[in-house]
């Protein structure tokens, strides 16, 4: 088995692996750079691998950074099949058009600069309603079900407690007369949240690839949260200051982030 990394290494978002093994080629999410680090890879940069030999893809979940350039992979003529849970590709049905509306009105106002520089105006990433065709490839698949999908590679998505339709991916790989069992963990949630399940523990594997944003720095402890926060506001008004709540959603005509 062969991992390769093009994203979501030494950077945050961009989340694009390929694995090699047992003949066949996939990815593991096909995610879009977003942020600072833009300015040093562009989403419009051609994939490093030919995606004519691409056999399938596994995504984690819906978040842009891990989904938004299967239009792009779908617009250069990829048609295998992107397996995902269901509320993963319902998700995607509402993101990735709306992804794709976002980077319509962004080409917009950068072409206008560029039509006033002298320069020729730049066709989207792709557009919402491209979006909206790539959504004919996903295949709905059931938290943990084992999924035969060739005779020598089996998957099992497990909930990560990230966000809605998350996943832990299991994969086996028979080669060589052995087998090998890769982990990949896209985003992992925290135990004991009010909304989400707790991420699954899985119990083996050969190698983890782990998502570790926050993997330097200690959480505060769910029950003394609500407390911590209501001193901060406490605080904050008792001084006369305003208290600003950012909040990473899952919504339309936003950016979706993390
Ligand atoms: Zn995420």
């Amino acid at each position: 088995m062969k991992i390769s990394f093009y994203g979501a290494a030494k950077t945050v978002t961009g989340s694009n692996h390929l694995v090699e093994a047992a003949g066949k080629k996939f990815l593991v999410d096909c995610g879009m750079y977003q942020g600072k680090i833009t300015e040093e890879y562009d989403n419009s940069d051609p994939f490093p691998y030919d995606i004519n030999e691409i056999d399938f893809v596994l995504l984690t979940h819906a978040h842009i950074d891990h989904s938004g350039r299967i239009p792009k992979l779908y617009n250069e003529g990829y048609r295998n099949p992107i397996y995902a849970t269901k509320a993963t590709c319902d998700l995607c049905s509402i993101m990735l058009p709306d992804s794709g509306h976002i980077q319509e009105t962004e080409i917009e106002w950068r072409n206008r600069k560029r039509i006033r520089e002298g320069k020729a105006p730049l066709p989207p990433l792709y557009t919402a309603e491209e979006a909206i065709k790539c959504q004919e490839i996903f295949r709905p698949v059931d938290y943990d079900d084992i999924i035969d999908i060739d005779d020598n590679i089996s998957v099992r998505f497990n909930d990560a407690g990230h966000m809605l339709g998350s996943a832990i991916i299991e994969i086996w790989v028979q080669e060589d007369g052995k087998t090998t069992k890769a982990v990949f963990t896209g985003d992992l949630g925290n135990n004991d949240l009010p909304l989400l399940d707790s991420p699954t523990m899985i119990s083996n594997a050969d190698y983890v690839v782990m998502e570790s944003t926050y993997g330097n720095r200690l959480h505060i402890r769910n029950d003394t949260k609500a407390e911590a926060f209501l001193d901060i506001v406490s605080e904050t008004l008792d001084k006369g200051g305003t208290v600003v709540i950012p909040s990473f959603a899952v919504r339309k005509n936003t950016r979706n982030f993390i």
